[in-house]
């Protein structure tokens, strides 16, 4: 293994527990408006993935995708929004979302070792450009990393080939000398494995145990392979 690239969120950025952060903020808002807001943040994490899917597929635009996941849910709770508050809802979020991430416990000291064995790292990320590099900065990531690359910012998203090889590609190093890891069995273990890197997937709440992948629970399992 000569290169290993991580996925961002829910891999490196605690993505869940900075939404739900988020979803504090915003509930406090949105009780200040007279909106039931555990009717709408329910409704919130309903629409939220298949819009994401919708915006990886080039469905949707960034700018529609960010409004459509705050606009959706006042539709499904039976509410029409005040002119500006899906705005301020995104505004709310991205805010909190980007600029105070949290980063799981096992992530530097995996970074900090693989670097002391001169094994180069790489962040392959399918998000939005401006939140991602705003999360990288607010977290120092970029400066723990060999190369970043961000789907938005490469023209091609994870699962397809091109965009593991774009990263491989900056690097003297085999496909099959490239480690693929990240949380999604989809985008980060069966794509990366199509695209003839190996792969394993980060099963940090225990649930893929069933399947065939292979999976580590912490990142301390990418080591020593
Ligand atoms: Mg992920």
């Amino acid at each position: 293994m000569k290169l290993v690239i991580f996925d961002l969120d829910d891999t490196l950025v605690n993505f869940a527990a900075t939404r739900k952060a988020a979803h504090v903020c915003l509930a406090r808002f949105l009780d200040a408006e007279g909106v039931d807001s555990a009717a709408y943040l329910r409704a919130v994490m309903q629409v939220d993935r298949p819009l994401f899917q919708r915006f990886e597929q080039g469905q949707l635009t960034r700018a529609q995708y960010r409004l459509q996941r705050f606009a959706e849910p006042f539709s499904l709770i039976g509410l029409q929004p005040r002119d500006g508050l899906v705005e301020a809802l995104n505004k709310i979020f991205m805010d909190c979302v980007n600029d105070t991430p949290l980063l799981f416990d096992d992530v530097l000291p995996v970074l900090q070792r693989l670097r002391d064995e001169r094994i180069r790292t790489a962040i392959l990320t399918n998000g939005p450009s401006d939140g991602q590099r705003r999360k990288l900065k607010a977290t120092g990531l970029g400066e723990h990393v060999d190369h970043v690359a961000i789907g938005e910012e490469i023209g091609v998203s994870k699962p397809l080939a091109q965009a593991y090889h774009s990263v491989v590609e900056r690097f003297a190093v085999a496909r099959g000398d490239a480690l693929m890891v990240g949380d999604s069995p989809e985008l980060d273990y069966d794509g990366a494995l199509a695209a003839g890197l190996r792969a394993v997937l980060l099963d940090r709440d225990d649930v893929y145990g069933d399947g065939d992948r292979r999976r580590i629970l912490t990142l301390d399992g990418v080591w020593p392979r």
